[in-house]
Protein backbone atom coordinates (compact mmCIF):
# COMPACT_ATOMS: atom_id res chain seq x y z
CA UNK A 1 0.00 0.00 0.00
CA UNK A 2 0.70 3.40 -0.38
CA UNK A 3 2.46 3.93 3.14
CA UNK A 4 4.88 0.99 2.98
CA UNK A 5 5.81 2.32 -0.31
CA UNK A 6 6.46 5.53 0.82
CA UNK A 7 8.55 4.04 3.55
CA UNK A 8 10.62 2.34 1.27
CA UNK A 9 11.13 5.33 -0.94
CA UNK A 10 12.80 6.71 2.44
CA UNK A 11 14.58 4.10 3.36
CA UNK A 12 17.12 4.70 0.50
CA UNK A 13 17.54 7.92 1.66
CA UNK A 14 17.89 6.99 4.97
CA UNK A 15 21.40 5.63 3.72
CA UNK A 16 22.79 8.95 2.34
CA UNK A 17 24.76 11.19 5.06
CA UNK A 18 24.19 14.43 2.88
CA UNK A 19 21.06 16.28 0.56
CA UNK A 20 22.11 16.24 -3.20
CA UNK A 21 20.99 16.99 -6.55
CA UNK A 22 21.09 13.64 -7.51
CA UNK A 23 19.47 12.01 -4.70
CA UNK A 24 16.47 14.01 -4.18
CA UNK A 25 16.35 13.57 -7.93
CA UNK A 26 16.09 10.13 -7.33
CA UNK A 27 13.67 10.00 -4.69
CA UNK A 28 11.58 12.12 -6.09
CA UNK A 29 11.35 10.18 -8.83
CA UNK A 30 10.25 7.26 -6.73
CA UNK A 31 7.92 9.47 -5.12
CA UNK A 32 6.34 10.18 -8.17
CA UNK A 33 5.64 6.76 -9.32
CA UNK A 34 4.25 5.90 -5.50
CA UNK A 35 1.62 8.68 -6.06
CA UNK A 36 0.39 7.71 -9.74
CA UNK A 37 0.65 4.24 -8.82
CA UNK A 38 -2.10 5.34 -6.01
CA UNK A 39 -4.40 6.49 -8.75
CA UNK A 40 -3.59 10.26 -7.63
CA UNK A 41 -3.99 12.78 -10.90
CA UNK A 42 -1.19 12.94 -13.28
CA UNK A 43 -1.27 16.80 -12.90
CA UNK A 44 -1.29 16.82 -9.33
CA UNK A 45 1.36 14.54 -8.94
CA UNK A 46 3.65 16.98 -11.48
CA UNK A 47 3.31 19.98 -9.15
CA UNK A 48 3.55 18.37 -6.13
CA UNK A 49 6.78 16.48 -6.91
CA UNK A 50 7.95 20.38 -8.41
CA UNK A 51 6.60 21.88 -5.26
CA UNK A 52 8.91 19.06 -3.16
CA UNK A 53 11.94 19.18 -5.42
CA UNK A 54 12.00 23.30 -5.17
CA UNK A 55 12.17 22.97 -1.55
CA UNK A 56 14.43 20.49 -1.05
CA UNK A 57 17.03 22.01 -3.26
CA UNK A 58 16.30 25.58 -2.07
CA UNK A 59 16.73 24.26 1.39
CA UNK A 60 19.68 24.93 3.41
CA UNK A 61 20.90 21.67 4.36
CA UNK A 62 19.89 21.16 8.69
CA UNK A 63 22.51 19.82 10.42
CA UNK A 64 20.16 18.10 12.65
CA UNK A 65 18.08 16.40 10.48
CA UNK A 66 19.31 13.44 7.64
CA UNK A 67 18.30 13.63 4.43
CA UNK A 68 16.17 11.13 4.06
CA UNK A 69 14.07 13.36 7.61
CA UNK A 70 14.13 16.44 5.48
CA UNK A 71 12.36 15.00 2.38
CA UNK A 72 10.36 13.04 4.44
CA UNK A 73 9.53 16.52 6.46
CA UNK A 74 8.82 18.17 3.33
CA UNK A 75 6.71 15.63 1.91
CA UNK A 76 4.60 15.10 4.80
CA UNK A 77 3.98 19.24 4.95
CA UNK A 78 2.99 19.48 0.95
CA UNK A 79 1.17 17.07 1.45
CA UNK A 80 -0.98 18.51 4.35
CA UNK A 81 -0.90 21.45 1.85
CA UNK A 82 -2.67 19.40 -1.06
CA UNK A 83 -5.07 18.43 1.32
CA UNK A 84 -6.22 21.69 2.20
CA UNK A 85 -4.12 22.05 5.76
CA UNK A 86 -4.76 25.25 7.23
CA UNK A 87 -7.26 26.17 5.27
CA UNK A 88 -11.26 26.16 7.40
CA UNK A 89 -12.68 22.34 6.16
CA UNK A 90 -15.53 22.52 9.09
CA UNK A 91 -19.21 22.62 7.87
CA UNK A 92 -21.39 26.24 7.54
CA UNK A 93 -24.84 25.75 9.25
CA UNK A 94 -24.23 29.40 9.93
CA UNK A 95 -27.31 30.15 8.45
CA UNK A 96 -31.51 31.29 9.33
CA UNK A 97 -32.93 27.44 10.54
CA UNK A 98 -34.00 25.26 9.20
CA UNK A 99 -30.66 24.75 7.48
CA UNK A 100 -30.09 22.44 4.65
CA UNK A 101 -27.33 20.08 4.01
CA UNK A 102 -27.54 18.39 0.57
CA UNK A 103 -25.95 14.69 0.27
CA UNK A 104 -25.33 14.39 -3.52
CA UNK A 105 -23.38 11.59 -5.17
CA UNK A 106 -23.47 8.03 -7.26
CA UNK A 107 -24.97 5.27 -5.94
CA UNK A 108 -23.50 3.33 -3.25
CA UNK A 109 -21.04 5.90 -2.55
CA UNK A 110 -22.36 6.09 1.21
CA UNK A 111 -25.23 8.83 1.02
CA UNK A 112 -27.86 7.05 3.47
CA UNK A 113 -25.40 6.20 5.78
CA UNK A 114 -23.38 9.20 6.14
CA UNK A 115 -27.26 11.09 6.09
CA UNK A 116 -27.36 9.09 9.31
CA UNK A 117 -23.60 9.20 10.62
CA UNK A 118 -24.32 13.63 9.78
CA UNK A 119 -27.86 13.38 12.01
CA UNK A 120 -25.75 11.30 14.93
CA UNK A 121 -23.36 13.95 15.22
CA UNK A 122 -25.02 17.20 14.75
CA UNK A 123 -27.29 16.05 17.53
CA UNK A 124 -24.16 15.93 19.46
CA UNK A 125 -23.54 19.24 18.60
CA UNK A 126 -26.88 20.16 20.31
CA UNK A 127 -28.77 20.35 16.68
CA UNK A 128 -32.11 18.97 16.03
CA UNK A 129 -31.77 17.60 12.80
CA UNK A 130 -34.26 15.92 10.15
CA UNK A 131 -33.66 13.37 7.51
CA UNK A 132 -35.13 14.11 3.87
CA UNK A 133 -35.75 10.71 2.19
CA UNK A 134 -35.39 12.51 -1.10
CA UNK A 135 -34.50 9.44 -3.23
CA UNK A 136 -37.97 8.27 -4.53
CA UNK A 137 -37.22 5.84 -7.06
CA UNK A 138 -36.69 2.87 -5.22
CA UNK A 139 -38.89 2.25 -2.29
CA UNK A 140 -36.03 0.42 -0.66
CA UNK A 141 -34.34 3.33 -0.46
CA UNK A 142 -36.71 5.37 2.29
CA UNK A 143 -36.80 2.25 4.23
CA UNK A 144 -33.03 2.43 4.47
CA UNK A 145 -33.42 6.12 5.82
CA UNK A 146 -35.79 5.31 7.95
CA UNK A 147 -34.35 2.36 9.60
CA UNK A 148 -31.42 4.32 10.31
CA UNK A 149 -33.38 6.97 11.76
CA UNK A 150 -35.03 4.50 13.87
CA UNK A 151 -31.80 3.33 15.03
CA UNK A 152 -30.49 6.62 15.78
CA UNK A 153 -34.09 8.03 17.48
CA UNK A 154 -33.71 10.81 14.93
CA UNK A 155 -36.83 11.64 12.40
CA UNK A 156 -37.05 11.24 8.99
CA UNK A 157 -39.65 13.24 7.61
CA UNK A 158 -42.40 10.96 6.02
CA UNK A 159 -43.39 10.53 2.85
CA UNK A 160 -44.72 7.60 0.36
CA UNK A 161 -42.49 6.79 -3.17
CA UNK A 162 -43.32 8.34 -6.00
CA UNK A 163 -43.17 12.24 -4.76
CA UNK A 164 -41.60 14.87 -6.54
CA UNK A 165 -38.45 15.32 -4.82
CA UNK A 166 -38.14 18.93 -4.73
CA UNK A 167 -41.60 19.16 -3.51
CA UNK A 168 -40.81 16.27 -0.88
CA UNK A 169 -37.98 18.56 0.41
CA UNK A 170 -39.96 21.80 0.11
CA UNK A 171 -42.62 19.90 2.71
CA UNK A 172 -40.07 18.64 4.50
CA UNK A 173 -38.58 22.29 5.06
CA UNK A 174 -42.44 23.49 5.95
CA UNK A 175 -42.58 20.65 8.67
CA UNK A 176 -39.19 21.65 10.19
CA UNK A 177 -40.30 24.99 10.77
CA UNK A 178 -43.39 24.34 12.84
CA UNK A 179 -41.95 21.55 14.32
CA UNK A 180 -38.60 23.10 15.76
CA UNK A 181 -35.56 21.42 13.34
CA UNK A 182 -33.24 23.32 12.94
CA UNK A 183 -31.29 21.08 9.67
CA UNK A 184 -32.55 19.35 6.90
CA UNK A 185 -30.06 16.66 6.18
CA UNK A 186 -31.05 15.61 2.37
CA UNK A 187 -30.82 12.56 1.34
CA UNK A 188 -31.13 12.59 -3.04
CA UNK A 189 -30.83 9.70 -5.29
CA UNK A 190 -28.18 7.87 -6.96
CA UNK A 191 -27.42 6.65 -9.97
CA UNK A 192 -24.54 4.00 -11.31
CA UNK A 193 -23.53 6.70 -13.71
CA UNK A 194 -23.71 10.61 -13.94
CA UNK A 195 -26.83 11.21 -15.91
CA UNK A 196 -28.70 14.08 -17.25
CA UNK A 197 -31.24 13.66 -15.35
CA UNK A 198 -30.29 13.17 -11.90
CA UNK A 199 -28.62 16.30 -12.32
CA UNK A 200 -31.72 18.37 -13.37
CA UNK A 201 -33.40 16.92 -10.39
CA UNK A 202 -30.38 17.79 -8.19
CA UNK A 203 -30.08 21.42 -9.94
CA UNK A 204 -34.08 21.85 -9.17
CA UNK A 205 -33.74 21.15 -5.75
CA UNK A 206 -30.63 23.36 -5.35
CA UNK A 207 -32.63 25.75 -6.72
CA UNK A 208 -35.88 25.19 -4.44
CA UNK A 209 -33.69 25.02 -1.33
CA UNK A 210 -30.46 26.59 -1.19
CA UNK A 211 -28.87 24.28 0.83
CA UNK A 212 -26.30 25.76 2.61
CA UNK A 213 -23.70 22.93 2.25
CA UNK A 214 -23.76 20.83 -1.23
CA UNK A 215 -21.54 18.00 -0.16
CA UNK A 216 -20.74 15.06 -2.81
CA UNK A 217 -20.62 11.36 -0.96
CA UNK A 218 -17.63 9.68 -2.83
CA UNK A 219 -16.13 6.58 -2.32
CA UNK A 220 -12.61 6.28 -1.60
CA UNK A 221 -12.04 3.01 -2.85
CA UNK A 222 -12.97 4.46 -6.76
CA UNK A 223 -9.54 6.60 -6.66
CA UNK A 224 -9.64 8.49 -9.39
CA UNK A 225 -13.04 8.28 -10.57
CA UNK A 226 -14.18 9.47 -7.31
CA UNK A 227 -12.48 12.48 -8.74
CA UNK A 228 -14.03 12.70 -11.92
CA UNK A 229 -17.10 12.36 -10.45
CA UNK A 230 -16.48 15.11 -8.20
CA UNK A 231 -15.54 17.48 -11.04
CA UNK A 232 -18.55 16.49 -12.84
CA UNK A 233 -20.91 17.30 -9.58
CA UNK A 234 -18.91 20.61 -9.06
CA UNK A 235 -19.37 21.48 -12.39
CA UNK A 236 -23.08 20.99 -12.04
CA UNK A 237 -23.91 21.98 -8.24
CA UNK A 238 -21.12 23.86 -7.45
CA UNK A 239 -20.26 21.99 -4.56
CA UNK A 240 -19.13 23.22 -0.80
CA UNK A 241 -17.40 19.98 0.14
CA UNK A 242 -17.06 16.88 -0.35
CA UNK A 243 -17.47 13.80 2.37
CA UNK A 244 -15.07 10.80 1.41
CA UNK A 245 -15.87 7.36 2.12
CA UNK A 246 -14.79 3.78 3.24
CA UNK A 247 -11.60 5.37 4.20
CA UNK A 248 -11.48 2.63 6.34
CA UNK A 249 -10.78 0.12 3.26
CA UNK A 250 -7.76 -0.67 1.40
CA UNK A 251 -8.46 2.93 -0.36
CA UNK A 252 -5.29 4.02 -2.48
CA UNK A 253 -5.88 7.17 -0.71
CA UNK A 254 -5.46 8.75 -4.58
CA UNK A 255 -8.60 10.21 -4.04
CA UNK A 256 -7.84 11.70 -1.07
CA UNK A 257 -4.71 13.40 -2.08
CA UNK A 258 -6.27 14.88 -5.67
CA UNK A 259 -10.25 15.84 -4.96
CA UNK A 260 -8.76 19.35 -3.76
CA UNK A 261 -6.00 20.22 -5.95
CA UNK A 262 -8.64 19.21 -8.81
CA UNK A 263 -11.70 20.39 -7.93
CA UNK A 264 -10.39 23.25 -5.28
CA UNK A 265 -13.17 21.97 -3.00
CA UNK A 266 -12.29 20.65 0.58
CA UNK A 267 -13.02 16.97 2.30
CA UNK A 268 -14.88 18.07 4.90
CA UNK A 269 -15.77 14.95 6.58
CA UNK A 270 -14.66 11.50 6.28
CA UNK A 271 -16.30 8.25 6.75
CA UNK A 272 -14.35 5.26 8.48
CA UNK A 273 -16.57 2.79 8.50
CA UNK A 274 -20.40 1.48 8.31
CA UNK A 275 -21.17 2.53 12.04
CA UNK A 276 -23.12 5.34 12.54
CA UNK A 277 -20.14 6.54 14.54
CA UNK A 278 -17.54 6.08 12.01
CA UNK A 279 -17.56 9.88 10.36
CA UNK A 280 -14.80 12.40 11.58
CA UNK A 281 -13.81 15.50 10.22
CA UNK A 282 -11.02 15.84 8.44
CA UNK A 283 -7.72 16.75 8.87
CA UNK A 284 -4.88 16.91 6.24
CA UNK A 285 -2.20 17.11 8.70
CA UNK A 286 -3.52 13.97 10.28
CA UNK A 287 -4.48 12.03 6.70
CA UNK A 288 -0.84 12.92 5.44
CA UNK A 289 1.01 11.32 8.16
CA UNK A 290 -1.55 8.55 7.86
CA UNK A 291 -0.06 8.32 4.39
CA UNK A 292 3.46 8.55 5.39
CA UNK A 293 2.85 5.85 8.49
CA UNK A 294 4.94 7.08 10.56
CA UNK A 295 2.69 7.84 13.57
CA UNK A 296 4.39 10.62 15.35
CA UNK A 297 7.65 9.42 15.93
CA UNK A 298 9.25 11.79 13.13
CA UNK A 299 7.90 14.79 14.99
CA UNK A 300 9.51 13.48 18.18
CA UNK A 301 12.94 13.05 16.55
CA UNK A 302 12.50 16.65 15.27
CA UNK A 303 11.75 17.94 18.41
CA UNK A 304 14.36 16.00 20.36
CA UNK A 305 17.47 17.02 17.96
CA UNK A 306 16.19 20.55 17.41
CA UNK A 307 16.40 20.63 21.54
CA UNK A 308 19.30 18.82 22.43
CA UNK A 309 22.83 19.59 22.10
CA UNK A 310 23.74 16.63 19.73
CA UNK A 311 27.45 15.83 21.66
CA UNK A 312 26.25 15.89 25.17
CA UNK A 313 23.39 13.72 23.50
CA UNK A 314 25.49 10.89 21.88
CA UNK A 315 27.65 11.06 25.49
CA UNK A 316 24.49 10.59 27.05
CA UNK A 317 22.94 7.66 24.61
CA UNK A 318 26.67 6.24 25.34
CA UNK A 319 26.13 6.06 29.40
CA UNK A 320 22.79 4.93 28.80
CA UNK A 321 24.17 2.12 26.64
CA UNK A 322 26.57 1.06 29.34
CA UNK A 323 25.49 2.34 32.65
CA UNK A 324 21.74 1.55 32.08
CA UNK A 325 19.13 3.98 33.06
CA UNK A 326 20.17 4.96 36.79
CA UNK A 327 19.15 7.56 39.20
CA UNK A 328 23.11 9.17 37.77
CA UNK A 329 21.53 9.06 34.20
CA UNK A 330 18.21 10.07 34.97
CA UNK A 331 19.54 13.34 36.72
CA UNK A 332 22.17 13.83 33.85
CA UNK A 333 18.99 13.62 31.76
CA UNK A 334 16.64 16.19 33.65
CA UNK A 335 18.33 19.27 32.06
CA UNK A 336 17.75 17.52 28.63
CA UNK A 337 14.27 16.63 29.11
CA UNK A 338 13.36 20.06 30.62
CA UNK A 339 14.42 21.75 27.51
CA UNK A 340 11.94 19.45 25.53
CA UNK A 341 9.13 20.68 27.64
CA UNK A 342 7.19 18.61 29.68
CA UNK A 343 7.17 14.97 29.75
CA UNK A 344 3.77 14.56 28.96
CA UNK A 345 4.26 15.93 25.75
CA UNK A 346 7.12 13.90 24.83
CA UNK A 347 4.76 10.91 25.42
CA UNK A 348 1.86 12.45 23.81
CA UNK A 349 4.29 11.80 20.88
CA UNK A 350 4.69 7.91 21.16
CA UNK A 351 2.67 5.75 19.17
CA UNK A 352 0.67 3.66 22.16
CA UNK A 353 2.35 5.25 25.20
CA UNK A 354 -0.58 6.69 26.46
CA UNK A 355 -0.67 4.43 29.52
CA UNK A 356 2.36 5.59 30.11
CA UNK A 357 1.45 9.08 30.18
CA UNK A 358 -1.32 9.03 32.49
CA UNK A 359 1.08 7.48 35.13
CA UNK A 360 3.63 10.35 34.33
CA UNK A 361 1.07 13.05 35.02
CA UNK A 362 2.56 15.80 37.03
CA UNK A 363 5.64 15.19 36.13
CA UNK A 364 6.00 18.38 34.79
CA UNK A 365 9.19 19.41 36.63
CA UNK A 366 9.54 23.23 37.57
CA UNK A 367 12.92 24.49 38.26
CA UNK A 368 12.79 23.81 42.27
CA UNK A 369 11.46 21.13 41.76
CA UNK A 370 14.24 20.00 39.71
CA UNK A 371 16.87 21.57 42.33
CA UNK A 372 15.45 19.08 44.68
CA UNK A 373 15.79 16.43 42.68
CA UNK A 374 19.77 16.86 41.73
CA UNK A 375 20.00 17.54 45.68
CA UNK A 376 18.46 14.21 46.70
CA UNK A 377 20.22 12.10 43.96
CA UNK A 378 23.57 14.05 44.95
CA UNK A 379 23.40 12.90 48.92
CA UNK A 380 22.98 9.14 47.49
CA UNK A 381 26.72 7.19 47.31
CA UNK A 382 27.63 6.41 43.72
CA UNK A 383 26.24 2.38 44.91
CA UNK A 384 22.96 3.75 45.31
CA UNK A 385 22.65 5.97 42.57
CA UNK A 386 23.69 2.90 39.91
CA UNK A 387 20.88 0.12 42.17
CA UNK A 388 18.58 2.25 44.14
CA UNK A 389 17.02 -0.85 45.43
CA UNK A 390 19.14 -1.15 47.66
CA UNK A 391 17.78 2.13 49.02
CA UNK A 392 16.10 1.14 52.55
CA UNK A 393 14.80 2.90 55.86
CA UNK A 394 17.59 3.96 56.63
CA UNK A 395 19.64 5.16 53.75
CA UNK A 396 16.49 6.91 52.91
CA UNK A 397 16.46 8.98 55.69
CA UNK A 398 20.07 9.69 55.53
CA UNK A 399 19.66 10.76 52.15
CA UNK A 400 16.41 13.05 53.16
CA UNK A 401 18.99 14.75 55.95
CA UNK A 402 21.69 15.22 53.38
CA UNK A 403 19.72 16.80 51.29
CA UNK A 404 17.86 19.15 53.28
CA UNK A 405 14.53 17.12 52.14
CA UNK A 406 11.82 15.09 53.53
CA UNK A 407 11.95 11.05 53.24
CA UNK A 408 8.63 11.45 51.51
CA UNK A 409 10.33 13.34 49.11
CA UNK A 410 12.92 10.84 48.27
CA UNK A 411 10.49 8.58 48.21
CA UNK A 412 8.22 10.21 45.68
CA UNK A 413 11.58 10.71 43.70
CA UNK A 414 12.55 7.04 43.59
CA UNK A 415 8.77 6.33 42.36
CA UNK A 416 8.99 8.61 39.58
CA UNK A 417 12.24 7.53 38.80
CA UNK A 418 10.60 3.80 38.42
CA UNK A 419 7.82 5.09 36.24
CA UNK A 420 10.00 6.71 33.92
CA UNK A 421 12.39 3.62 34.23
CA UNK A 422 9.33 1.87 32.91
CA UNK A 423 9.32 4.51 30.26
CA UNK A 424 12.90 4.11 28.80
CA UNK A 425 11.76 0.89 28.18
CA UNK A 426 8.95 1.51 25.79
CA UNK A 427 11.11 3.73 24.54
CA UNK A 428 13.58 1.63 23.29
CA UNK A 429 11.34 -1.15 22.43
CA UNK A 430 10.55 1.52 19.55
CA UNK A 431 13.91 0.43 18.89
CA UNK A 432 16.45 3.29 17.17
CA UNK A 433 13.66 5.81 16.50
CA UNK A 434 12.50 5.81 19.76
CA UNK A 435 15.66 5.81 22.32
CA UNK A 436 17.78 7.31 19.38
CA UNK A 437 15.22 9.72 18.69
CA UNK A 438 14.68 11.35 22.35
CA UNK A 439 18.04 11.04 22.43
CA UNK A 440 19.10 13.13 19.42
CA UNK A 441 21.13 10.64 18.08
P1 LIG B 1 -25.91 5.30 -1.11
O1 LIG B 1 -26.41 4.46 -2.25
O2 LIG B 1 -24.99 6.37 -1.60
O3 LIG B 1 -27.02 5.83 -0.26
O4 LIG B 1 -24.98 4.35 -0.22
P2 LIG B 1 -25.31 3.64 1.17
O5 LIG B 1 -25.34 4.63 2.26
O6 LIG B 1 -26.50 2.77 1.02
O7 LIG B 1 -23.98 2.79 1.37
C1 LIG B 1 -23.58 1.76 0.47
C2 LIG B 1 -22.72 0.76 1.23
O8 LIG B 1 -21.50 1.35 1.65
C3 LIG B 1 -23.37 0.25 2.48
O9 LIG B 1 -23.14 -1.12 2.61
C4 LIG B 1 -22.69 1.01 3.61
O10 LIG B 1 -22.67 0.29 4.80
C5 LIG B 1 -21.30 1.16 3.04
N1 LIG B 1 -20.59 2.33 3.58
C6 LIG B 1 -20.97 3.62 3.60
N2 LIG B 1 -20.01 4.38 4.16
C7 LIG B 1 -19.01 3.58 4.51
C8 LIG B 1 -17.72 3.78 5.12
O11 LIG B 1 -17.28 4.89 5.47
N3 LIG B 1 -16.95 2.67 5.30
C9 LIG B 1 -17.37 1.43 4.94
N4 LIG B 1 -16.54 0.41 5.14
N5 LIG B 1 -18.56 1.21 4.34
C10 LIG B 1 -19.38 2.26 4.14
MG1 LIG C 1 -29.07 5.75 -0.52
Amino acid sequence: NLTEKFDSVFKKLRGQGRLTEDNIQEALREVRLVLLEADVNFKVVKDFVAAVRERAVGQDVLKSLTPAQQVIKIVREELGRLMGEGTDNSLDLAARPPVPIMLCGLQGAGKTTTCGKLALSLRKQKRNPLLVPADIYRPAAIDQLKTVGRQLGIEVYDTQPGQDPVAICEAARRYAELNGFDTLILDTAGRLHIDEALMGELGRIKASLAPREILLVADAMTGQDAVNVAESFDAQLQLTGVVLTKLDGDARGGAALSIRAVTGKPIKLVGLGEKMDALEVFHPDRMAQRILGMGDVLSLIEKAEAAIDKDQAAKLEQRLRKEGFTLETFRDQLQSIKKMGSLESILKLIPGAGKAMKQMKGMQLPDKEMKKIEAIINSMTPQERRDHKMLNGSRRLRVAKGSGTTVQDVNQLLKRFTEAQKMMKKMQQLGPKGLKGLMGR
